[in-house]
């Protein structure tokens, strides 16, 4: 390249010296033509050192066939060519005071030269590093925002967690205090709760409800001769032995130490009687062991059904049944009788 075309070309640019843009102009054959006073402030390369040289002496990297061959569609007259900062970073590498490259936004625009009838490249480079910098902040406070969202999420999930746990704990305190802990059956204050809703059951679906009270015989002897924990054994043993005779439906309870309350739903005194003597002789007739010894327990039980013997309120349905359990022991214990207003009936 002559020293005319370079000073001429100097003359053509001049106005380039004062962007605060880096520019430069190639030849068709990638010869510098035109370097700016910003490039020479960047690089420290002056613009008599560069120009007339092939641009890829100083940074090869222009020589790879990926940029060639998009500069070149400029020679050509082509649309102009973008090498953004995020995917090419540095063109031209200009390090800043600190060290740190400069990331830099560039385009390359078809410049028209009429003497020749050609086209030369007029890169603009344009440093984007505060803005990338920004960018990147951005992209990390987001990534923050992002974890703490996530992080966010575990803990209402952990929360949520604990919340059924607390759920369930209460469902089991619940139940809990519905149940007798020795025998598991329902304890004294559900069985109230259930006779009077089973009670209002019966008269609004005019259909029976029987109630048995069952009551261990000389239990007291059976504790003493044998001690307490066979007499806890046994009452396990009975209230699994009554568990396997009952319905679904049917509801049982310990009622007192050794005393079990049954309500049969939808059960008249023919229905009660019959399951009630399945009780005693399934417990009766099949001892309960220890010490490999057979202890035998006879129980007692008292009906009383609501058709049959027209309980005013649901206290009376029971206290019927307790009258009539009374009359058993009185008639020597080991049997079922049902209510009879005149002081209770055999069977
Ligand atoms: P009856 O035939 O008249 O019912 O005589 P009984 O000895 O069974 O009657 P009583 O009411 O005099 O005695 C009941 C006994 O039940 C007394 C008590 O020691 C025993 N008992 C009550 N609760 C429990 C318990 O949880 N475990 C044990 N092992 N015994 C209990
Ligand atoms: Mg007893
Ligand atoms: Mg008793």
């Amino acid at each position: 390249m002559d020293n005319l075309t370079i000073s001429k070309a100097a003359d053509r640019f001049a106005l380039l010296d004062h962007s605060p843009i880096g520019h430069f102009v190639l030849n068709r054959d990638f010869t510098v033509l035109f370097w700016n006073k910003c490039l020479e402030a960047w690089t420290g390369i002056r613009r008599g050192q560069i120009v007339g040289e092939s641009i890829s002496v100083r940074f090869p990297h222009l020589g790879e066939e990926k940029y060639v061959s998009r500069i070149k569609s400029t020679f050509g007259g082509g649309p102009p060519t973008i090498f953004s900062s995020q995917l090419h970073k540095q063109i031209i590498p200009a390090p800043l005071p600190g060290g740190k490259l400069r990331f830099q936004y560039t385009i390359v625009t078809a410049l028209p030269e009429p003497a020749n009838d050609c086209y030369h490249a007029l890169f603009s480079i344009q440093d984007v590093t505060s803005l990338t910098e920004a960018i990147d902040n951005n992209r990390v406070v987001l990534q923050k925002a992002l974890a703490e969202m996530e992080e966010r999420r575990k803990v209402e999930a952990e929360l949520v967690k604990y919340t059924e746990e607390l759920k369930r704990l209460n469902r089991a305190l619940k139940e809990r205090s519905i149940r007798d802990g020795l025998t598991g059956l329902f304890n004294h204050r559900y069985f109230y709760y259930v006779l009077r809703r089973d009670f209002l059951l019966s008269i609004r679906n005019r259909e029976d409800l029987a109630c048995l009270l069952l009551d261990l015989d000389h239990f007291k002897e059976i504790n003493d001769n044998h001690g307490h924990p066979f007499g806890d054994k046994v009452l396990k043993n009975v209230a699994a032995r009554i568990g396997r005779i009952v319905r679904e439906t049917d509801v049982v309870s310990r009622y007192g130490g050794e005393e079990f309350a049954i309500l049969l739903p939808g059960t008249d005194l023919a229905g009660a009687l019959v399951a009630a003597e399945k009780i005693r002789t399934r417990i009766g007739n099949r001892p309960f062991g220890h010490d490999s010894r057979d202890i035998r327990v006879t129980v007692s039980i008292g009906i009383a059904t609501c058709k049959e013997h027209r309980p005013p309120k649901p206290e009376d349905l029971l206290a019927f049944a307790d009258k009539a359990l009374y009359a058993a022991k009185a008639s020597g214990r080991n049997c079922v009788v049902a209510y009879a207003p005149e002081g209770g009936k055999s069977n």
